[in-house]
């Protein structure tokens, strides 16, 4: 018997790894993987490097580890089989769909039998949550309002610490001008990173040119570090500005922890605790704060991995809005004059990291107007930031996102220049005019949000919640405003499609 470790599940706290600390541990890092997309260069160091560091901890520990860097998984299983014929592998349920069939395939054509476990590295299991879902309605609300009450996590009893479920209305504030967020931590490559940044420099030197220098967690300490810097530093504002954009800010008070929970270098769980933890032993940390970090993580990423469970294959496809625009090229270059967009792909470019309002309100958003293929945004996603995966990427950006499945989301994040103007400072350093919807200098956001009603009026004037959008809608209309505004729009994506700024058109 052997115990199958795959590359987001470094972990020995829970699964095959804790239950059999005697058995051999198989570990495979095939470069046909970094290969396949064009990740950025952080992805490709940050998964690599983790292996092999988690390989070293447990040699340590006095464990029997192989390890295989080879060209392709396969080549990984023809050499363990050809040491141990018809082995006996033991895995945790790999996150993307299919995976685990697709393991199991290729561990028989080589004689040997695969046990796929439960996947322990989060905090609701599919058997808890298709008890709580039933095939009812997906709500996250619900559900997180329910995970809160199984797991007693900020509860009082029966109630929630504070009398609220929810401090939503007190994430919504703007920092003040002269607001500077906490320096978040970097971590100097060791000789294990920098081995790993050499092995790959050649499939790096074909994509993602000139990043910041490599500094995320890649060893457990490492991401304890990174969260004990997070609770302590930016924890207290976190509640507060959680929703705000500020130009030459990417980090914010953003934990920058995804990367971590996604390779299970850190457990869902502890993270939580550990700021519950912070928030009862110290003045400084509002409830406002720890309740909204909570509901990350306790909330949406445990709601998005099971709707994403629940949601594939079809997801995976899913188009309500028959969407099929090819990604403009400032997706790859951040080569733009539109100062939030041009802050969201630098921050993507240099470090794989752009926080979650960038993601939804800008880089999501832009691309749902534009009218972008749902899917080709999510493999965009998938390929240039670090904490991207098929499990989680997906249900953000294909349905959340981009509004293409029929999942959970009850409406689409569109929004105009209105929006990312009340929300962040970059219009007023931006070349283009928030206020202005036809003319050279406007900003795009608002001749596509304008087009992106019309365009898909038959899907969406229906919706109840679009009801007062489309009497502006209409107002344009009787004001025989909507063709000029139209005719704009498709002059954005006109240069846009060609990577040049709309405002030379
Ligand atoms: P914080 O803002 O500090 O939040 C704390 C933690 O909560 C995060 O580390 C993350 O683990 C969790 N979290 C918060 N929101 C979500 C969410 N909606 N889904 C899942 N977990 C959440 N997250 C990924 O991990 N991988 C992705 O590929 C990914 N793609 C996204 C694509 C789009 C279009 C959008 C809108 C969101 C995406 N997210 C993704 C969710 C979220 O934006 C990131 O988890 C978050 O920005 C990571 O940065 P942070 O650690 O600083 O998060
Ligand atoms: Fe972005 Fe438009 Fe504001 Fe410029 S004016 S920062 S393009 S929303």
């Amino acid at each position: 018997m052997t115990v199958l470790v795959l590359g987001d599940q470094l972990t020995r706290r829970v699964g095959p790894l804790a239950a059999r600390p005697d058995e051999r541990v198989l570990m495979v890092e095939a470069r046909a993987f970094a290969a396949r997309h064009p990740y950025h260069p952080h992805k490709r160091t940050l998964v690599a490097s983790a292996m092999r560091h988690f390989r070293d901890a447990l040699r340590d520990d006095g464990r029997d580890v192989e390890y295989h860097v080879v060209e392709t998984f396969g080549d990984g299983l023809d050499a363990h089989f050809d040491a141990h014929p018809g082995d006996d592998l033991v895995v945790m349920r790999p996150s993307s769909y299919g995976a685990a069939d697709r393991l199991r395939d290729l561990v028989a054509a080589r004689d040997g039998a695969l046990t796929v476990v439960e996947n322990e590295t989060f905090c609701c299991s599919p058997a808890e949550f298709d008890e709580w879902y039933d095939g009812g309605t997906l709500r996250h609300e619900d559900f997180y309002r329910y995970l809160r009450r199984e797991t007693g996590v900020l509860m009082d009893g029966d109630d929630p610490v504070g009398g609220e479920w929810n401090y939503d209305e007190a994430n919504r504030e703007t920092p003040p001008a002269d607001y500077e967020p906490p320096a978040v931590p970097t971590f100097e490559p060791d000789a294990t990173t920098r081995a790993v940044q050499d092995d790959y420099a050649d499939l790096n030197a074909e994509s993602w040119a000139a990043p910041e220098p490599f500094g995320w967690p890649v060893t457990r300490a490492d991401a304890l570090a990174a969260l004990e810097d997070f609770c302590e530093h930016r924890l207290p504002d976190f509640g507060p500005y959680e929703d705000a954009m500020v130009a030459g800010e990417p980090t914010l008070d953003h934990a920058l922890l995804s990367a971590p929970l996604n390779l299970g270098l850190l457990g869902p769980r502890e993270v939580v605790e550990r700021a519950v933890e912070a928030s009862e032993s110290r003045d400084d940390v509002p409830i406002e704060s720890v309740e909204g970090f909570v509901r990350q993580i306790l909330g949406w990423r445990e709601f998005v991995r099971h709707a994403y469970r629940v949601g594939m294959p079809a997801l995976a496809d899913a188009n309500r809005l028959d969407a099929t625009r090819d990604l403009p090229p400032v997706y790859w270059d951040g080569d733009t004059d539109m100062a939030c967009l041009d802050a969201a792909v630098g921050g993507v470019r240099e470090r794989g990291y752009a926080h979650h309002i960038q993601r939804l309100m800008v880089l999501s958003n832009f691309a749902l107007l534009y009218g972008v293929d749902p899917h080709e945004l999510n493999r965009w996603f998938h390929v240039a930031f670090v904490d991207g995966y098929h499990w989680v990427s997906t249900p953000n950006t294909v349905e959340m996102g981009q509004y293409a499945g029929d999942l959970f989301a009850t409406k689409p994040y569109a929004a105009s220049a209105n929006y990312l103007d009340r929300m962040g400072d970059y219009c007023a350093g931006c070349a283009y005019d928030p206020d202005a919807t036809t003319g050279a200098d406007a900003c795009p956001f608002n001749a596509l949000y304008w087009d992106f009603l019309a365009e898909n009026e038959d899907d969406l004037r229906s919706n109840h919640r679009m009801g007062l959008v489309y009497s502006h809608l209409d107002d344009k209309r009787d004001a025989d405003d909507l063709a000029g505004i139209r005719e704009r729009a498709e002059g954005v994506r006109a240069a846009m499609s060609e990577g040049e700024s709309p405002r030379n058109e």
